[in-house]
């Protein structure tokens, strides 16, 4: 902050200091009889100007007029004329917002950053779309949900799913309403009209759609397949949902017959009767490929079966693996292209099974100790080393080392739609801000998995399938008719899990504007922007891509805005265990919402990380008291003047004035335009305080108190032209304020600022 706005920022609450320091200025001729002029001309405003700013009083009652207009619906803003019916549109899906808690400061700044998109292009005259949502949120909210049970002693398995489900809804419900009028807080100007749910009917209706199109296509199967498993959360994930951890555990070299096996988990050698080696491996030549074995193996003498594979890194321990093909993904890929058996060593909990005899029961975590034990004494073990430095698969939310189990679920081949969606983007036809997010984009497009879709939890849409409960098949059916596998003539029965949240959220652009046949739809997709977090880049906004792309034929936005984290004033990630997480609500109360909001999006540039200091929020506090004062200084001096519209009869002075005034408006929409808002505020906000306040309302006090008549009427309507289109362009960044001072604006015809024109000059 500079010294200018340091002294003249707390001017608010003292009358005398008045819009500026004025220091030396203050002795000119004519000052006093500027004063005299001045108090009477105060008397004439309103009286609300001769208080300082209370955000708190003003803001509830602006957003509940605004509502009150429907102007947040398009539809509305063409009957109010404000909008041409032909206008083009501009639409942003609102990020469901996750209703399982309070508004964070990443909401924050997404309300924020979205809203101001809203508003700008609102007073560009486009057909204005914001259209808000909320997130069922799956397995996030069942983790909250499970927290609240823990307090209460109770645990989700103890709970009847039907029952459980009932109660998340209901926990849901009461916190979107909440989250709902904490969206209002900040201003939003979204249609509330048009909000959904993820679980509304409409919604699971196309998702619904969606799966069985999928299978239409042959772009679903029901695999056994390798998962990554939870055991605490009793849950399967995506390869996106798992943090890898470097961890140093002990590593252990294990006589197996002739040969010395590497292993970090000894608990899951039970089933190991496959020993594996590279085909080229010299020091194992004699040995061929199927030739049986028998040695001496934890709980007693086994048949093992030499297995030739090009997987094997010779270079790696010995050269020599055995397999365990449940609950390894490199060793199910051995046994998939050999054939071999596959079995389960290893249950749900993390508990041995059966097969691991004396160790049966035995949860895992204490097993390896015992079996490393029962292998020394019988002299299998040849050496240990202490110190092995690799990385394991933690679970993203409890950090519980995740088990690879093999489970039937339902996959979608993500190569096709992969490729679809990498056309468009190498065509432009999506936009990346700022730009590096497309590269990161195209190489995970290219390197694709197949998305593993079911999630053993209750919290989300039933996935509308049968599974045959003899072979393991799986049939979508979306009626729910299916009685009988058409494979074994078993009874099938319903399919238990529900879809992973991001392949609901992943259809919410076309599924939101009622895909296929609704007029929404057709008006307003493919939407403009989708503004969220660099951080969902691959969970959410490629897989919305590749949907939307399969779905409609077209991608669901055409420019993907990203921003970064919002992190402590010392650039700490916000988080409860470290007491800094900063409750948005908390600052726009002490602050004002404009404040808070100029505090998020000055300065903030596209996918970098931004430090939310109250330092910062509080200099846009007295920016908005600067514009206050600003507003009595105004109206007061042009008491009694109608600004008029196409005045020509500018001063030679005034002209200057209004030419650079011309420059910087024509500067700012260029930044607008191209998604350089971080700039435009800024820019905004020198000009109302360092050229506007400091210079031109100084000069003006000697102006209006000597000048000549015409010098005069030059005068004042420069200063309302000018200060009319300070407000017009700030609007978008500080709403509230802004509609605020504008309903004094002296102005005919003039209908509310959030639905007048942008300032193009
Ligand atoms: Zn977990
Ligand atoms: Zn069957």
């Amino acid at each position: 902050m500079n010294e200018s706005q340091a002294k003249t920022g707390d001017s608010a609450t003292n009358r005398d200091s008045d819009v500026s320091k004025s220091g030396d200025k203050a002795k000119n001729i004519g000052s006093d009889a500027f004063k005299a002029l001045r108090d009477k001309q105060e008397a004439s405003i309103s009286p609300k100007f001769l208080k300082p700013y209370d955000p708190a009083s003003t803001e509830e009652r602006i957003y509940a007029m605004w509502e009150k207009s429907g102007c947040f619906n398009p539809d509305k803003c063409i009957e109010a004329g404000a909008t041409k019916k032909d206008a083009k549109p501009f639409t942003i899906i609102m990020p469901p917002t996750n209703a399982n808690g309070s508004l964070h400061a990443g909401h924050g700044l997404v309300m924020s950053i979205e809203d101001m998109m809203t508003r700008y292009n609102r007073m560009r005259g486009r057909k204005t779309l914001w259209l808000p949502g909320l997130d069922h949120a799956g397995f996030e909210t069942q983790v909250v949900y499970e927290k609240k049970l823990e307090k209460e002693g109770r645990t989700r398995f103890e709970i009847e799913p039907k029952k459980l489900y009932e109660e998340i809804m209901d926990f849901t419900m009461t916190n979107s309403s909440n989250i709902k009028s904490q969206i209002r807080k900040m201003g939003a100007s979204c249609d509330w009209s048009r909000e959904k749910f993820t679980l509304d009917q409409d919604i699971v209706k196309t998702v619904y759609s969606t799966f069985k199109r999928l299978e239409d296509d042959k772009l679903l199967y029901r695999g056994k397949r390798i998962v990554s498993w939870c055991p605490r959360h009793q849950t399967s994930f995506s390869d996106l949902e798992i943090k890898d951890e470097e961890r140093i555990e002990e590593f252990y070299y294990l006589k197996y017959g002739p040969f010395v096996i590497g292993t970090t988990r000894p608990e899951t050698k039970f089933g190991d009767k496959y020993v594996v080696m590279h085909p080229d491996d010299k020091r194992y030549a004699k040995y061929k490929d199927g030739q049986k074995i028998d040695l001496e193996w934890i709980n007693g003498p086994i048949t093992a079966t030499i297995v030739k594979d090009e997987a094997i890194d010779m270079a790696f321990g010995t050269g020599v693996m055995t397999i365990t093909p449940w609950h390894d993904p490199v060793d199910f890929a051995i046994a998939e292209r050999h054939g071999l058996d596959k079995e389960q060593i290893i249950d749900e909990h993390g508990k041995l099974l059966p097969i691991a005899g004396d160790f049966a029961g035995m949860h895992i975590k204490k097993a390896r100790q015992a079996i490393i034990e029962k292998l020394m004494t019988k002299g299998l073990v040849d050496k240990i080393d202490p110190k092995y430095k690799h990385v394991v698969r933690t679970c993203y939310k409890c950090g519980t080392i995740v088990e690879p189990q093999i489970k039937s679920q339902w996959f979608i081949r993500m190569k096709p739609l992969a490729e679809k969606a990498l056309g468009k983007i190498k065509t432009g036809e999506v936009k990346y801000i700022p730009d590096h997010y497309e590269k990161i984009t195209t190489y995970w497009l290219e390197n694709i998995v197949d998305w593993n879709i079911s999630r053993q939890i209750v919290w989300g849409i039933p996935i509308p399938a049968k599974l045959c409960n003899k072979c393991d098949k799986g049939f979508v059916d979306l009626e729910d008719k299916l009685k009988t596998c058409d494979s074994c003539g078993s009874d099938l029965i319903r399919d238990g899990d529900t879809f992973d949240t991001w392949f609901s959220s992943g259809q919410w652009p076309f599924a939101t504007l009622g895909y296929p046949d609704n007029k929404d739809f057709k008006d307003f997709y493919p939407t403009d922007v989708m503004e969220t977090a660099g951080e969902i880049i691959f969970f959410w906004v490629s897989r919305m891509i590749m949907l939307g792309l399969y779905v409609t034929g077209q991608v669901p936005f055409r420019t993907v805005y990203l921003h970064g984290l919002v992190l402590d004033a010392k650039g700490q990630k916000m988080s409860k265990s470290k007491f800094n997480v900063i409750n948005p609500l908390d600052l726009t109360a002490k602050f004002g919402t404009d404040a808070f909001r100029m505090g998020l999006m000055v300065g903030n540039t596209p996918g970098t990380s931004l430090a939310l200091s109250e330092d910062k929020i509080s200099t846009y506090k007295k920016f908005a008291n600067k514009l206050w004062n600003i507003a009595r200084f105004v109206y007061a001096s042009c008491s009694g003047t109608e600004l008029i519209q196409d005045f020509k009869a500018y001063s030679k002075a005034d002209e200057i004035l209004r030419n650079e005034r011309h420059t910087l408006m024509t500067d700012i929409t260029s930044d607008m335009e191209n998604f350089r808002f971080y700039l435009a505020g800024e820019k905004l906000y020198h000009y109302a305080w360092h050229q506007f306040a400091d210079v031109i309302l100084e000069q003006s006090k000697a102006i209006l108190a000597n000048g000549t008549p015409e010098e005069i009427a030059s005068r004042k309507q420069l200063l309302l032209h000018t200060f009319e289109k300070i407000l017009r362009a700030l609007h978008p960044f500080m709403p509230f304020i802004t509609e605020e001072i504008w309903s004094e604006m002296p102005l005919k015809g003039k209908r509310m600022l959030m639905i007048e024109k942008w300032p193009i000059l």
